[in-house]
C-alpha cells in the first residue's frame, strides 16, 4: 500500500529535520526519510562532536596558561577514550531527542534510503511513498583523493572514530575542517603537519585571518607545509609515508586525515526520474525559493552547493515550510552576509566581504580599520596569542561591509556584531557605541 503525505523530507539532517518540523507545526502530514541516526552530519560527525573536541583542546591551553595566574599546574594527562565515550553518549542523547521531537509532532520517520520513482513518488526499500511536496536534504560526504594509498587515510568521519590521539598526524587540506581538526589534534598531544595545496590556509577568507592563524598554528607547533600536492600514501607496518607530487616524503605518520572537500549525496537518488539534473560537481541547483527545475520538488542545505553551514540549511528549510504551508509566498532565505566561525585555536569570526573583494567591487571608496595586539589574558601567561581585527568600510558613510577577527573570543563575539552588519551599520554607529572595558571586543568600537 502506498502512503501519501503533504510533505516528504529526504534526509534527516539539519535541513530536513528543520523543514519537516516547521511544516508539521502548520498541520501538514509529514515524513522524514533517513537511513542512519537522526541529526545528519552536524549532530553525528560535524559541528557537535567537533565543538566538544574543540572545547577539550581549549581546556588544554587554559591549563597551560593557568600557571601564569598562580596555579600549581601538575602536568595534566589526557585520556582520549574517556572524552570519546562522553562525547558519543552526548551525541546519542541528541539522536534520542530528535526522535522524540518527530514523534511529538506526529512526523513519521521512514528508515532507509530514498530514490525517486517520479516527481511525487519515492521508493524506500520495499516501501513506496507519495507526497504533494518533496524536499531533498541529503547533504554531503567527505572525499578522499584519487591517489595510490588514499585508503590508508581517514576523513573527518573517521576522525570521530579515533580511539586514541595519533602520535604523528598529517592533515591534508586548507579549509576550515582541516584547520579545526589539526588544531584539536595538536592541542591534545599529536605532532601535526598540515599540508596545503597552495601558499596559505582558508584562502577564501580575508588574508589577515589566514596569515594570523598560520602564525598562531606555527607558534603552537603545527608544521604548515605549503604547495603540497599529495601523490601517494605508502603503508609499512602500520606506519604511513605521505609522498608529495614534487617528491617530498613525510615518513612516520600514524594518521593521515583527508580534509580536502565534500561531495553532495545525489548519486543514489535517481534524480532523472524526477526530472532533475545536477551540476558538474553533483549539486542540485535551486532558485532563491529553493525550487528545483521540477515543480513540487525542492532542495535545501549542503546538497545545493551554497554555504555549507547548519544554520543555512535550517533557515532555508524553515522558510520553505513557511512558504509552502503557511501562505508566506515571498518567504526565502537571504544568502548575503552569512556570519561564520572557524573553531581553530584561536578561533576566527568573519562576516561580509574580504578587503580584497571590497576593493575589487568598490575600488578607492573602501577604507579599512584594524587592530593587532596581545590581549590582557596573556599579560600573565607564558603562551602568547595575538588578536587581529579588521573592519572593511565602503562609501562616504563608511558602511561596514566586512568584519573579521582572529583571536580569543572571536567565536562568541561575532554573533552580535553580525546583527549590526546585517542592519547596515556604519563606522559612525560603531564609534557611537560605548566600549565595554576591558574586553577584546571593545577594539571594534574604538578603532581609528
Ligand atoms: C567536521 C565538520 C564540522 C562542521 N562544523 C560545522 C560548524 O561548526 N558549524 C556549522 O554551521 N556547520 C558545520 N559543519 C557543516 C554542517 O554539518 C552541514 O552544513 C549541515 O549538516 C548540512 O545539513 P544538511 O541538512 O544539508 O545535510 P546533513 O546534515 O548532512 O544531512 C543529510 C542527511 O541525509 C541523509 N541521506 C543522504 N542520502 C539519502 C537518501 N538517499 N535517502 C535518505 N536520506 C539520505 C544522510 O544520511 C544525512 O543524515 C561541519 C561539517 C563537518 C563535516
Amino acid at each position: 500500500m502506498t502512503t501519501h503525505y503533504d510533505y516528504l523530507a529526504i534526509g534527516g539532517g539539519s535541513g530536513g529535520l528543520a523543514t519537516a518540523q516547521r511544516a508539521a507545526e502548520y498541520g501538514a502530514r509529514v515524513a522524514v526519510i533517513e537511513p542512519h541516526r537522526l541529526g545528519g552530519t552536524c549532530v553525528n560527525v560535524g559541528c557537535v562532536p567537533k565543538k566538544l573536541m574543540w572545547t577539550a583542546a581549549s581546556l588544554a591551553h587554559a591549563m597551560e596558561d593557568a600557571a601564569g595566574y598562580g596555579f600549581q599546574v601538575v602536568h595534566p594527562t589526557h585520556d582520549w577514550q574517556t572524552l570519546k565515550t562522553a562525547r558519543d553518549a552526548y551525541v546519542g542523547k541528541l539522536n534520542g531527542i530528535y526522535e522524540n521531537n518527530l514523534a511529538k509532532k506526529g512526523i513519521d520517520w521512514i528508515k532507509g534510503r530514498a530514490r525517486f520513482v517520479d516527481a511525487h513518488t519515492v521508493q524506500v526499500g520495499d516501501k513506496r511513498v507519495t507526497a504533494s511536496h518533496i524536499v531533498i536534504a541529503t547533504g554531503g560526504q567527505p572525499i578522499k583523493p584519487e591517489i595510490s594509498g588514499a585508503q590508508w587515510g581517514i576523513t573527518s568521519d573517521g576522525f570521530f572514530d579515533l580511539t586514541q590521539v595519533p602520535r604523528r598526524a598529517a592533515v591534508v587540506g586548507s579549509g576550515y575542517i582541516a584547520v579545526e581538526l589539526a588544531g584539536v589534534l595538536a592541542s591534545l598531544g599529536s605532532q601535526v603537519s598540515l599540508f596545503v595545496r597552495q601558499d596559505r590556509i582558508l584562502r577564501q577568507f580575508d588574508a589577515m585571518l589566514s596569515t594570523g592563524l598560520m602564525r598562531e598554528m606555527a607558534a603552537a607547533g603545527i608544521e604548515v607545509v605549503t604547495h603540497a600536492v599529495p601523490a601517494a600514501v605508502e603503508l609499512s607496518a602500520d606506519v604511513r609515508t605521505l609522498v608529495l607530487a614534487d617528491g617530498r616524503r613525510y615518513p612516520g605518520i600514524d594518521t593521515v586525515l583527508w580534509a580536502i572537500g565534500r561531495q553532495p549525496m545525489t548519486e543514489d537518488l535517481s534524480l532523472p526520474n524526477a526530472g532533475i539534473d545536477v551540476s558538474a560537481a553533483g549539486f542540485i541547483e535551486t532558485d532563491r525559493f529553493q525550487n528545483t527545475q521540477t515543480p513540487s520538488v525542492y532542495a535545501i542545505g549542503d546538497v545545493t552547493g551554497r554555504e555549507a553551514l547548519t544554520p543555512v540549511a535550517i533557515a532555508a528549510g524553515r522558510r520553505l515550510a513557511d512558504r509552502l504551508f503557511n501562505h508566506q509566498v515571498d518567504r526565502a532565505l537571504d544568502y548575503a552576509l552569512i556570519p561564520t566561525v572557524v573553531f581553530s585555536h584561536p578561533p576566527i569570526g568573519t562576516i561580509g566581504l574580504t578587503e580584497a573583494q571590497a576593493r575589487h567591487s568598490f575600488g578607492d571608496s573602501v577604507k579599512t580599520y584594524g587592530a593587532s595586539f596581545v590581549p590582557m589574558y596573556h599579560a600573565l601567561t607564558e603562551r602568547k596569542s595575538r588578536v587581529e581585527m579588521k573592519l572593511v568600510c565602503q562609501g562616504p558613510d563608511e558602511v561596514i561591509v566586512g568584519l573579521h577577527i582572529v583571536g580569543q573570543g572571536a567565536d562568541e563575539m561575532l554573533q552580535g556584531f553580525a546583527v549590526a552588519v546585517k542592519m547596515g551599520a556604519t563606522k559612525r554607529d560603531f564609534d557611537d557605541t560605548l566600549a565595554i572595558h576591558p574586553t577584546i571586543a571593545e577594539e571594534f568600537v574604538t578603532m581609528r
